[in-house]
Parts: C-alpha cells; structure tokens; sequence
C-alpha cells in the first residue's frame, strides 16, 4: 500500500493506492484562495498547504479505511512546480516516512501525468504514445516501458493549459478557465471564426502564443457589441484551435512511432470536445477521468510503483526541484 502526496500547485492532494494500480482514496481539496488574483500566488499556495496537509493525509487514510500501520511505502512529488508549495508535502513526506521508518519515493508530478492511465480501472500499460497538456508544460512522449519516458516534442511558448486561461481571461472568464471555457463553447460554433493552430511549426512541437494574439486582435477588431454577441462562437473556434493543434501533433506521434497507443494526461485533458477528437484518433486511447487528469496524488502512487526508494540520509536531505529546474522525468 501506497501513501502518496502531492502540493505542488495549489491542490492539496493525498492518496491510498495499491501495488496493482488500485485507488483505495484520492483526496483534492482545491485551495480556491487564488481565483480573485486570476492566478495561484505562490506564497498564499503554500500557506494554505501548510494548514491542510495533515488533515487531507489523514483524510485520505479514513477514507481507505486504513491506519498508517498499512502504508508500505510513501510517495510525494519532488517537482517541478512552486517550490514553497513543494516543500510542504515533501516534508510531511519525509516526516511520516522517518517517523514510521517507511521508504520514501520522490516523483516527478509529470511523470505522473503520463502515468495516470496506468491506474484501475483503466490499466492502460505502455508501451504507448503520451500527451500531457497541463497548466504549465504540453509534451509528446514515447513510453516503452513505466519508467522510460522519452519526450519527442514539446511547446515552443505557452503550454497548451496557458493558452485556455489566457483565452479565457480575454473572453472575461474567471481563472482557471478551462471548465468556464469549455462551458460557454458549448454553445458556440466552432467553424465561426479560424483561429491559427500552429501550421507553420513542422513535427512534434507545437506554439499557443500566434494564437492568443490572434484572439486579442479579433476581439479588439471586432469591438464590444460583436464581442458581446458572439461570444459563445468566439469560445468555441478558439477552444477547437487548441484541440486541433494537439490533435493534429498526436496524429504525427502515432504514425512516426508507429504504435497505435494513447494516454492522455494533464488537467487540459479533462475538456470534452479534445477527449472526443482524441478517441476519434482510430488507436487504442486511454483518458482517464476529469479527477485523474487535473493535479492528484493518486497519480504520483501510480508512478511510485515503478520507481526507486530513498532511504536513510538521503530520505532526509531530499530537494525539492521548481519549474524550469526539470531534470529529465525519469531521471
Ligand atoms: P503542470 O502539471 O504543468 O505543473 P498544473 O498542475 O497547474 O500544471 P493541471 O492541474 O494539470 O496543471 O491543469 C490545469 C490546467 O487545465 C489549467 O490551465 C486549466 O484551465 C486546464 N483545464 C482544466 N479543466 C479544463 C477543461 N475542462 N477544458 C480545458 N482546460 C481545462
Ligand atoms: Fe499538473
């Protein structure tokens, strides 16, 4: 059994998984502190991680309806993410795990991301092609096996997350807005307006910026009253460009790598039209639910099967890594 951890954002989040992918709890409580700022503010983040932690943990093990004494090993994410926000799970962590003697697992929370699908009752196991769009990072990875991540392409500006909240925001939407996003599209037409989704980017990579541009100078050309009007369609032909600009990436994937394999991760692939365009694909495609694909610890578990443990000195002195200090995932 598997006691997992994860803060590196502004969810709270702790987990009871077992070694056969089994979640036995998979608790996220949301900070919602951040959204009069239109952005997390790191140091509220992890103030915030600092008075719940504890009480998500313990949580988490009534609802699995175990004590510690059946936790086998401890998880937590080491990075990448807001690293105040971090070091809060990384020391209760550590904490338990020292307590209790247990071994502890650092994970890269993108390496979870990729592994979510890997969890029941999906089961989804490699080798397979990966797409992870999440709030701060959108990658196209190969995995042959759980701890070979290879990535084979990346964004060359904002992540694909980025490009819907700052969409979102321009359309008056309050943060995060991909569900308030995906909502308003709902009732627009998504050929109303074509919005650029990246042609001009070759390969596996793929580039959000040309198109939040595009969206602030058509709202601008089209002034208030039009903007008004139309707002709707305006979400909804944005919100395809994202979804075809990734689409179109993963199509490349498949046939470059020639496996016929999807996993889908990352909170962005909680949106609907992109999961219907995705199992359009013709490949085996695994989604896993909305909850499994926006930040969990469930998914930190989920790697933590397939990773070394740290012990003794080295369990205590562990780091925690922030954005833009990645090493590889696997590493
Ligand atoms: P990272 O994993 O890169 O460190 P993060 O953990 O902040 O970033 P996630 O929680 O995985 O990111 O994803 C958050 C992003 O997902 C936000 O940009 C949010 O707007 C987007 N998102 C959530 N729900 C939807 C939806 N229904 N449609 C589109 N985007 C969505
Ligand atoms: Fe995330």
């Amino acid at each position: 059994m598997i006691l997992a951890i994860e803060t590196s954002c502004d969810d709270t989040c702790a987990a009871v998984v077992d070694d056969d992918g089994r979640t036995h709890a998979n608790v996220i409580s949301s900070q919602g502190i951040h959204d009069a700022y239109g952005g997390v503010v790191p140091e509220l983040a992890a103030r915030a991680h600092v008075e719940r932690c504890d009480l998500v943990v313990a949580d988490a093990l009534r609802t699995a309806g175990v004590t510690l004494d059946a936790i086998d090993r401890v998880a937590v994410t080491r990075g990448p993410g807001l690293v105040g926000a971090l070091l809060v799970g990384l020391q209760t962590a550590k904490a338990i795990a020292v307590a209790r003697d247990l071994p502890l697992i650092p994970v890269d929370h993108l390496h979870g991301h990729v592994l979510a699908c890997t969890l029941q009752p999906l089961s989804f196991e490699p080798p397979f092609v990966a797409l992870v769009a999440s709030g701060g990072h959108s990658f196209l990875a190969r995995v042959e096996d759980p701890d070979t991540i290879e990535v084979l392409g990346g964004t060359l500006d904002d992540a694909a997350g980025e490009a819907v909240d700052k969409g979102a925001r321009l359309l008056g939407l309050p943060y995060p807005g991909g569900p308030h996003l995906e909502r308003l599209a709902a009732d627009g037409d998504p050929t109303a307006f074509a919005f650029p989704t990246g042609a001009k980017v070759r390969g596996l990579d793929c580039s959000f910026s040309g198109l939040k541009t595009s969206l602030l100078y058509r709202l601008r050309d089209l002034g208030e009253e039009q903007v008004a009007a139309r707002r709707a369609d305006l979400a909804a032909s944005y919100q395809r460009a994202i979804v075809e600009t990734l689409a179109v990436r993963v199509e490349r994937a498949l046939e470059l790598t020639g496996i016929d394999r999807l996993a889908v991760g990352g909170g962005v692939a909680a949106n609907g039209p992109l999961r219907e365009r995705l199992a359009g694909l013709g490949a085996a495609v695994a989604i896993p639910d909305r909850a499994l694909c926006t930040d969990n610890a469930a998914m930190i578990a989920a790697v933590a099967r397939f990773r070394p443990a740290v012990d003794g000195d080295e369990r205590a002195s562990l780091e925690a890594y922030g954005n833009g200090q990645r090493p590889p995932i696997a590493a």
